[in-house]
């Protein structure tokens, strides 16, 4: 069995002391590849010669809302000479979107279209945030951005997941459905084709139930996959397998 964690933020500080044993403990857990998004321009610094020092690690480069008072308007310049330069290394624009608890919503909108054109341009999937924000999002991807991308940590109503399951997106999952108060969002995904999922941890964030508090990792997506294995009712195995093929057509 291989997994694939669609979405770790193994560049983060949480990790610099011990990556190497959280990547070791990963592996022995079949988590084999990960998609580590970029959030801001300084911190694509790091992340681009960590993902070239690891080859198990794919990367994205984008500006995510939470660090919306960091960016600059010259920051989306540089990302398009960054995705000409990277060409062929990069594999998605990412981690962008929309947050309604974040401030300057208007700035947020501004530089999200424009990462979605870049993202067209370059023929390249988006990792999409988003707060309170699910239909807005979907009417922008749907006017400005690419043919594919993921809903990161998709939580909304089956309604909502198969507008994006027609635009040719997929949806992320990860711990929330290991918790059974998240009755809406497991209803969900228990009923979308599963062809339109991927699995993610969102490392070092959303702990899975029973390791709240804790810094997650992706060595505890096994529990992830079990719980969407007992949803959906088939095999562990199957699934996985079905779940590698969606992520590796995702980020190919
Ligand atoms: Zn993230």
């Amino acid at each position: 069995m291989q997994l694939f964690d669609t979405h770790c933020h193994l560049d983060f500080e949480a990790f610099d002391k011990d990556r190497g044993a959280v990547l070791k403990r990963a592996r022995e857990a079949a988590v084999s590849r990960f998609m580590v998004p970029g959030v801001t321009r300084k911190q694509w610094d790091k992340l681009v010669p960590l993902a070239s020092e690891y080859s198990c690690w794919y990367y994205a480069l984008g500006l995510h809302p939470w660090f919306i008072d960091e960016h600059k308007d010259s920051d989306v310049e540089e990302l398009e000479r960054q995705l000409e330069k990277q060409q062929g290394k990069v594999r998605a624009v990412g981690e962008i979107g929309l947050d309604r608890t974040c401030p300057n919503f208007d700035k947020q909108h501004r530089l999200f279209i424009r990462q979605l054109e870049l993202a067209k341009c370059f023929k390249l999937p988006v990792i999409i945030h988003h707060r309170k924000t699910l239909d807005r999002t979907h009417a922008d991807i749907k006017k400005y951005g690419p043919e594919n991308g993921v809903i990161h940590a998709f939580s909304g109503s089956h309604q909502q997941a198969m507008k994006f399951v027609e635009q040719g997106y997929k949806l992320g999952v990860g711990g929330v459905i290991t918790y059974e108060r998240a009755q809406k969002t497991r209803q969900a995904i228990k009923e979308v084709p599963i062809e339109s999922l991927v699995l993610e941890t969102d490392s070092p964030d959303m702990p899975v139930s029973g390791y709240q508090g804790e810094r997650n990792e992706p060595s505890r997506m096994p529990l992830v996959l079990e719980a969407l294995a007992k949803l959906r009712n088939t095999s562990e195995e199957e699934l996985a397998s079905q779940l590698w093929q969606n992520s590796v057509a995702l980020f190919r």
